[in-house]
């Protein structure tokens, strides 16, 4: 089910950690859990994001101060990788967020305890939260689907199928990174419609995706679908995605069969898992299909999903160049969106993911397609942003961008808030590009 409202959301809620009330990411209300390795070095480990601290759970454990199933879902995540822990499912979860919120909040005679259980969080390492079997991107965000497709055609820019079933394709896990770790411009082959034949080398229309990953928890056994009313249990939870994104290797390798090396090379990720418990004050009935749009079929439609299973998220994408840095200028503002704006809804996505019989694993990553508003200030990619580069965006630097340049850095952030509950926040997903190899 739809995770629900309880005394962890109160957004009067504080917590004894002296930077975590109006934190802009990790209030006590968030508690997103990740994989670090502490300042002192040593193993990987689980931890949850609390102000600018993080919370070491397999120090917690030891403490002997949670009950016995919050104690089992803490020791879960100290194996180096939070697959074991997705695999737990909500109840776990919930339980052991609910421990932990009692532990961290204002007042807790375990404070003193606890206090000796925090590192901090600039001092961290923050890694992958798990092990990725298996990455699929699908292609739900509508705007994007009719920015990109009218480039292309302009009269009918949506193909058949999109408005029947949310599109995908099988993505590819090996190259999905932490936030913060650099991306290498890929070389490839290229052939732009002004070129009679292909050449290899840089690619010269780098572009960014903005969009939302989705963690497995509990898989599903090859051949036993997940109905679309049991989709919400297997959701672990949601990260930032930046499907990085060479457009011109693109445009020549993608047919028949689908992007290939234009998006293997790269995709970075916000390291910290927020939970479906999170974000349960922030959900949001689907928005009604326009007139004429098919219904979704009988797998694809549950009235759980229709009343609750949209989140508003504000997503945003911001540019630093070297020309901004230099100059003491802000980072430029290349796009505000809302994770509402998808067409197809998460558990839509799950359930025809798994209808054909295919088996998700704990710890297998979706994304959910570049997430682009209706308006121009919201286009989630370049592409959108310069009309495939037609139009450039000009900076405060006196720099103009068509895509991105070596050296550049692409910084995604999230922002879930709205009246009666407390804000909450993704962390950071950034990275920077550096220069192809030679
Ligand atoms: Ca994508």
């Amino acid at each position: 089910m739809i995770a629900r409202l309880d005394e962890t959301h109160d957004p009067s809620l504080r917590s004894w950690v002296p930077s975590a009330d109006d934190h802009p990411d990790f209030p006590i209300q968030n508690l997103p859990f990740g994989i670090f390795t502490p300042p002192s070095g040593g193993g990987r480990r689980g931890g949850v994001a609390i102000g600018d601290a993080v919370l070491d759970l397999a120090a917690v454990v030891e403490l002997g101060l949670l009950g016995r199933e919050g104690a089992e879902a803490a020791a879960a995540t100290d194996t180096g990788t939070l697959n074991a822990f997705l695999a737990l499912g909500p109840s776990a979860r919930r339980a052991l967020r609910a421990e932990l919120s009692a532990l961290l909040r204002a007042g807790a005679p375990e404070r003193t305890f606890v206090a000796g259980c925090l590192h901090d969080a600039a001092a961290c390492l923050l890694h992958l939260p798990a092990a990725i079997g298996d990455y699929t991107d699908f292609y739900a965000g509508i705007h994007h689907a009719e920015n990109v497709g009218r480039q292309f055609r302009p009269d009918n820019p949506l193909l058949p199928n999109y408005k029947h079933l949310p599109i995908g394709y099988h993505g590819r896990a090996s190259s999905v990174r932490p936030s913060g770790e650099p991306v290498r411009r890929p070389n490839g082959q290229r052939k732009p419609a002004s070129e009679t034949e292909p050449s290899f080398g840089p690619s010269r229309n780098l572009d960014l995706e903005l969009e939302l990953g989705i963690w497995i928890g509990p898989g599903n056994p090859q051949g036993e679908p997940v109905p679309i009313a049991a989709a919400a249990d297997r959701i672990a939870g949601f990260c930032l995605l930046n499907d990085w994104s060479a457009r011109d290797i693109q445009g020549w390798e993608y047919q028949p069969l689908g992007p290939f090396l234009a998006k293997s090379f790269a995709t970075t990720i916000s390291p910290w898992i927020v939970t479906p418990e999170a974000m349960a004050p922030f959900r949001l009935a689907l928005p009604p299909r326009p007139a004429g749009d098919p219904a979704p079929m009988p797998y694809l439609d549950d009235p759980a999903d229709r009343e609750a299973g949209a989140l508003d998220l504000a997503l945003f994408v911001d540019l630093v160049t070297p020309g901004l840095v230099a100059q003491g200028l802000p980072p430029h503002r290349l796009a505000a969106s809302n994770a509402r704006h998808l067409y197809w809804s998460v558990a839509q996505m799950v359930a025809h993911h798994t209808v054909g019989g295919c088996n998700l694993r704990p710890g297998d990553l979706l994304g959910t397609g570049t997430i682009s508003a209706p308006e121009p200030s919201g286009y989630g990619s370049l592409l959108e942003i310069t009309n495939g580069g037609r139009q450039p965006v000009a900076l405060a630097s006196g720099e103009e961008r068509r895509f991105l340049q070596d050296g550049d850095e692409i910084v995604l952030t999230a922002r879930a808030s709205r009246p009666g509950a407390a804000t909450i926040g993704f962390g950071p997903c950034r990275a920077t590009i550096l220069p192809a190899p030679v």
